[in-house]
């Protein structure tokens, strides 16, 4: 059988079609990150995995040492111009990064949201000063952010989120109040990208701009909620008078909506890390299918090929997707039904792997730090929370009904 994780990307897009033959440069990129990888891992390549720690905190700052290393390689932030410490490279490199990474078990960046969503969103709204400010220290997580987007009550409906900037003439600049929720990395956070509104009597989507506040300052308190896997990734942050200087507002004011969306596109779209992820997860299922005996139950026997084609069908969606990018269309909606489609599929999985695993297994690691089987009870309930975060998968179909099916808009249904 083919091992799906050693399938590899590479291909172009010619009349509407697929080619999954690799260019000669392609081939280069990927050899040259595979070696500099074998050569810079933290871990031994192809066999162990990252150090689990049982603290955040020190996690963190192990993650922000080993992004530090990845950046000095120039393997962060590779479709970013070179100005800005990029490499001006293409989103079929980047994928072909993200897959050599994700192979190596490279953990996530600690500066996941700075790299994936903020650095995005700066490069097409930001200032040149902005750009030249936050974006090195973004690439190799001098600096951290955090995405201040939901509150409360604005979660998917997030036009209708109330903090509030409200305008300091004499300081040049914007107070801030109000309450924000599920912000992963706050904790850790230098910077982040808030959105406020800044005129309350304008049209929900109108009166909200986007700001770059400091982290660190009085009137912002940042408290982290505890996660059904026992871990503080995320956190409520409350401001009660914190402060906001002009040259901090990204875009134009009131026009908030524009950039966050542009933000919120980045969270989806083609995702190679979760495709490697869940091909390997994969192989390990079947290899402890097979050790176990579980193989020969026919009911799992069925739920493993399913998974196998599930997993088979996510990375040809993947590479129609990126095809589609390559030749210069843009990806739009279409990045919802991946979204939703990988997020399930991960479900699923973990279900079976459940399944497989059987109701004998430790929930956690050992205390040797050995993953064994406790870790696909910790997946499973990590990946419940795919089907919620960069938009729920109700959100999700809504999008995919209305902008890609061209079904009557959710609103003309009321
Ligand atoms: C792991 C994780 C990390 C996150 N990190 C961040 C972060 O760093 N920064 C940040 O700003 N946010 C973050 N979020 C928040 C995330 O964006 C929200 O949880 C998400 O947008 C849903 O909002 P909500 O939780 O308020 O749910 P709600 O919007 O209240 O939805 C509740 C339920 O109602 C359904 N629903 C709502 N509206 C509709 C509708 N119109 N049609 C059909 N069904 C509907 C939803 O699908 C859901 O099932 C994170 C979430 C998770 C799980």
């Amino acid at each position: 059988m083919t091992r799906l994780s050693e399938t590899s990307s590479g291909l172009a897009y010619h009349g509407g079609r697929m080619d999954l033959s690799p260019t000669p440069e392609q081939e280069a990129l990927r050899a040259e990150c595979r070696d500099w990888l074998r050569a810079n891992l933290p871990w031994e390549y192809g066999q162990g995995f990252p150090p689990r720690l049982s603290d955040l905190a020190e996690e963190v700052a192990f993650l922000r040492s080993w992004q530090r290393t990845l950046a000095g390689g120039g393997w962060v932030g590779v479709t970013w111009p070179a100005d800005y410490g990029g490499r001006g490279a293409g989103a079929l490199d980047h994928y072909i990064v993200q897959e050599e990474l994700a192979r190596a078990r490279a953990p996530e960046l600690a500066g996941r949201i700075g790299i994936n969503l903020v650095g995005p969103t700066l490069l097409t709204h930001g200032t040149d000063d902005q750009k030249t400010r936050w974006l090195p220290n973004i690439l190799d997580a001098t600096e951290l952010w955090c995405q201040l987007f939901s509150e409360p009550d604005a979660g998917s409906d997030l036009a209708s989120l109330t903090t509030r900037a409200i305008r300091d003439e004499a300081k040049g600049g914007w107070r801030i109040e109000g309450q924000k929720v599920w912000t992963s990395y706050a904790q850790f956070a230098d910077w982040g990208l808030l959105l406020a509104r800044t005129d309350p009597r304008a049209p929900k989507r109108k009166g909200i701009s986007a700001l770059a506040i400091d982290m660190h300052q009085a009137g912002i308190d940042v408290r982290p909620l505890r996660q059904i896997t026992d871990e503080h990734d995320f956190n409520e942050v409350f401001f009660d008078g914190a402060f906001v200087p002009d040259d901090q507002l990204i875009g134009p004011l009131d026009g908030g909506w524009t950039v966050s969306s542009s933000t919120l596109t980045h969270e989806r779209g083609t995702n190679p890390r979760q495709l490697v992820i869940h091909a390997q997860l994969l192989e390990e299922l079947l290899r402890l299918a097979l050790e176990q005996g579980s193989y020969d139950d026919h009911r799992l026997q069925q739920q493993l090929a399913e998974a196998y084609v599930e997993v088979r069908l996510f990375q040809l969606h993947n590479w129609r997707s990126l095809s589609k990018i390559e030749s210069g269309q843009p990806l739009g909606p279409e990045g919802s039904a991946l979204k939703l489609y990988w997020s399930e599929m991960s479900k699923r999985l973990h279900d079976t792997a459940l399944a497989v695993v059987g109701d004998a297994s430790p929930l956690w690691w050992d205390a040797t730090g050995n993953p064994g089987n406790g870790r696909w009870q910790r997946s499973w309930l990590y990946y419940q929370a795919a089907s919620v975060f960069a938009g729920t998968n109700e959100i999700q179909r809504t999008i995919v009904g209305e902008r890609v099916l061209g079904l009557p808009r959710e609103s003309q249904l009321r």
